[in-house]
């Protein structure tokens, strides 16, 4: 028997797996497709393929500012797609081997869960063929695109596709539609945009990106639509699909027709939680995911979810950290998430980032709080590469929340690039929890675009 089956090999699994191995526990990891999931598959790795090249060609552009002068630039999708496989290859092989090596015990197929009698003994069937049984059991399916019940909306068409499927996509779409100005669709809308589409992005909400900070989202979307010249709707939801043609209405029930040759639908994801046998364990679901508590326990003994399939934060990163804390719990450690201390990120350009609390959320729980804000044109390096970017210029914002009442700092929020890399400073002056003063003794290197930090607190 093991002490620990982990089901799905995604960021959440496979990282798991290894771990778990490392520490001594006897693990098996069951997978049905390739390594790395979501992510690596039809993910974070394919779409940041997507978004790098779409970067180096504006710039490529735009190098006569600096004196670069091409003479001809033109965009092979054909070999992108091809360059994308052969990365994509190479870290689904790159997560099978670090589970190799870690020893645990790896099982190519679909794993379905039997009925068990006996608490803590829960058995997988892999491919109606070979059945294991553990200890503990995770369950780490990951999700799927969620397409919503839209008059006419078909996935089966070939004009309807979803981020999966435009990320494999050979030709460049004329007019290209996205339902969902979230991640995924300012993503994908930027890279479409960026090599020569007709983008409309079409958003239920009154603003686009989500619960990001409102004054950086608007500056996003000016940003976007001054440099990508994409089109957003906002307050729009799409209310039938006909061919070719989208019909959306704003919230005075006004009818517009949006024509496209591809309708990219990017509404958000749901967990995966059917016909691998979850109903056989009786476990709770609530609104279509998994329902765990802050050690990623569900009500079943021995039984954890982590990664998309819980519903709590559809992020690589997330899951990775879901798995650690499942780790030390079953080793007798009951260490909690913290899911306020899990960044988040926009990988267009300019790109976003932010971490815990930003200021509207405090407006919204009533902390009192002391804001520092500055543009992100106070680093050099953010003024030589970033700030001229497509020839305008472009200030970027940083906001640093810091709580009143303490001085610490609780949030961070951030427009331009290399916000990407610095989150992860922030991530770790927010887990640390740093305040203005003991920033103050931290040395940066400069020219940087993360010393800016610094410069904010000092300002
Ligand atoms: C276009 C796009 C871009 C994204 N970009 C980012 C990003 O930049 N940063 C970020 O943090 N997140 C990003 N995400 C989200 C990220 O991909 C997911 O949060 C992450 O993959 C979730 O990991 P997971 O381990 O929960 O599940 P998954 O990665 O979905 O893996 C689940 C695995 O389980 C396997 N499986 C399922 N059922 C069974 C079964 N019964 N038997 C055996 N195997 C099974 C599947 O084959 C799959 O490999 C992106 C997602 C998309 C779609």
């Amino acid at each position: 028997m093991f002490d620990l089956i982990i089901l799905g090999g995604g960021p959440g699994g496979y990282e798991l797996a290894s771990n778990a191995a490392r520490k001594g526990l006897k693990t098996a990891i069951v997978e049905k497709g390739r390594f790395g999931g979501t992510c690596v598959t039809v993910g974070c790795i394919p779409s940041k393929a997507f978004l790098h090249a779409e970067k180096v060609f504006s710039e490529a552009k735009e190098g006569k500012n600096i004196g670069i002068n091409l003479k001809e630039i033109s965009f092979d999708q054909k070999q992108l797609v091809k360059y994308k496989d052969q990365k994509v290859t190479f870290l689904t092989q790159a997560a099978e081997m670090k589970v190799k090596r870690s020893g645990a015990k790896i099982y190519k197929g679909f794993g379905k869960i039997k009925e068990t009698s006996k608490a803590q003994d829960f058995k997988i069937l892999i491919n109606d063929q070979e059945e294991i049984s553990g200890k503990n059991l995770v369950i780490a399916t990951g999700s799927e695109v969620f397409y919503p019940p839209i008059p006419g909306l078909n996935k089966n068409d070939k004009t309807v596709i979803d981020s999966e499927k435009a990320l494999a996509l050979f030709e460049i779409p004329k007019k290209l539609v996205i339902m969902g100005g979230g991640v995924i669709g300012l993503e994908l809308g930027t890279f479409f945009a960026g090599i020569g589409s007709e983008v409309t992005i079409v958003e239920l909400a009154p603003k686009i990106a989500g619960p990001f900070d409102y004054e950086i989202s608007l500056k996003l979307q000016q940003e976007l639509e001054a440099k990508k010249k994409i089109k957003f709707l906002l307050e729009h939801k799409v209310s039938e699909v006909l061919n070719k043609e989208v019909i959306c209405v704003d919230k005075n029930d006004k009818k517009i027709k949006l024509p496209f040759d591809k309708l990219l639908v990017a509404a958000g994801r749901k967990p995966f939680i059917k016909d691998f046998g979850l109903e056989n364990l009786r476990v709770y679901i609530e609104k279509g995911a998994i329902v765990t508590d802050e050690n990623l326990k569900t009500n079943v003994p021995g039984l954890y979810a982590i990664g998309d399939v819980n519903g709590k934060s559809m992020l690589a990163h997330t899951a990775y950290r879901e798995g650690e804390i499942v780790l030390e719990n079953i080793l007798g450690n009951k260490i909690k998430i913290n899911y306020d201390q899990i960044p988040s990120v926009i990988y267009c350009t300019p790109e976003v980032g932010e971490i815990g609390i930003n200021e509207d959320l405090a407006k919204k729980q009533g902390i009192e709080i002391r804001t520092k804000k500055i543009p992100m044109l106070y680093s050099g390096r953010f003024v030589i590469e970033v700030g001229n970017y497509a020839g305008k210029n472009f200030d970027g914002l940083l906001k640093i929340i810091l709580k009143k009442s303490t001085d610490e700092i609780i949030g961070i929020s951030l427009l331009g690039n290399y916000s990407s890399e610095i989150i992860n400073m922030a991530s770790v002056l927010i887990n640390k929890r740093y305040n203005s003063k003991s920033l103050k003794d931290v040395v940066f290197a400069h020219p940087t675009v993360g010393e800016i930090i610094k410069t904010a607190i000092l300002e």
